[in-house]
């Protein structure tokens, strides 16, 4: 007789926008970090979680809603290596010691960047966790939830390097990472035209796999999953691509973008602009 698979389903929870410590900007909203998502993957007893934020409330509030799922978390994996994806994985360990940690080879090499974390430390003084966790390096590109494969999707260079997506096929579900944003004004600051054309290609990569639902790392709660946002990240980066091609004056960049996008989260000159551009 066939075993009998039950089906896996999901759940996405949302830690609300929240200030940091920042130079004040020159124009856009004050300093706060865009809602960030996790994304709790289950069967009938066990569990993968998909990213771990950032600061100790908002770990500690997402261990206690991954609890109420009543499913064994088996496994986290972090999609890439920017640090509000993973700095609350100690709390989240100490809730779920026996959980592994799991990331691919590139995702750990940048969480190993220690300027990067010292620069997260001093935005959110006193609200992260400072201690080392051991995440094992993924050597394969699935790994499975109760007899189902998970995906893990390179995703090449897209607002950091060596980022990847996971892919759930049972479900038709992708966790994006922060490959793509939902309704958030994207991390842009730092790319070039080349980079934005291989993050370009990253979304092409997904929207192939023609998913039913996109589960990005930073949306508006409000929002639900839609594929669309794949579409609509491209288009992002393609106007952002337009108007850097034009040499625009920062204000005039920074106005275009949030005319174009006037209901999106995050209107910060930080991911728009750049901190060194800010203050230069
Ligand atoms: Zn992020």
């Amino acid at each position: 007789m066939p075993t009998r698979r039950p089906p896996l389903s999901y759940d996405v929870f949302v830690s609300p926008e929240k200030p940091f410590a920042a130079p004040l900007p020159r124009f856009g909203d004050t300093p706060a970090w865009d809602p960030t998502t996790s994304t709790l993957i289950f069967g009938a007893r066990e569990a993968v979680l998909v990213d771990a934020l950032m600061t100790m409330r908002e770990a500690t509030a997402l261990a206690n809603w991954v609890a109420l799922h009543d499913r064994q978390l088996t496994t986290i994996y972090i999609t890439h290596g920017h640090c509000d994806h993973w700095l609350g994985l100690p709390v989240l360990l100490d809730h779920f010691p026996h959980a592994r940690v799991v990331a691919t080879a590139g995702t750990i090499k940048q969480m190993h960047r220690g300027e990067q974390k010292n620069s997260f430390l001093a935005r959110f003084l006193g609200q992260i966790a400072d201690r080392t966790v051991q995440v094992e390096p993924l050597n394969v590109t699935s790994f499975e939830l109760e007899w189902r494969l998970l995906q893990v999707i390179e995703t090449g260079h897209t607002d950091t390097v060596d980022t990847t997506s996971l892919y759930v096929p049972d479900l038709g579900l992708i966790v994006s990472g922060d490959v793509v944003y939902n309704h958030c004004h994207m991390y842009v600051s730092a790319t070039t035209a080349a980079i934005r054309a291989e993050w370009i290609g990253a979304i092409d990569k997904l929207a192939e796999l023609h998913p039913a639902a996109v589960v990005t790392g930073h949306k508006d709660p409000t929002c639900g999953n839609p594929p669309s946002v794949l579409a609509e990240s491209r288009g992002y980066l393609e106007y952002y691509g337009q108007l850097r091609e034009a040499t625009l004056p920062d204000r005039e960049l920074f106005d275009a973008m949030v005319s174009r996008y006037p209901d999106w989260v995050g209107r910060q000159e930080f991911l728009i602009l750049g901190l060194s551009r800010a203050t230069g």
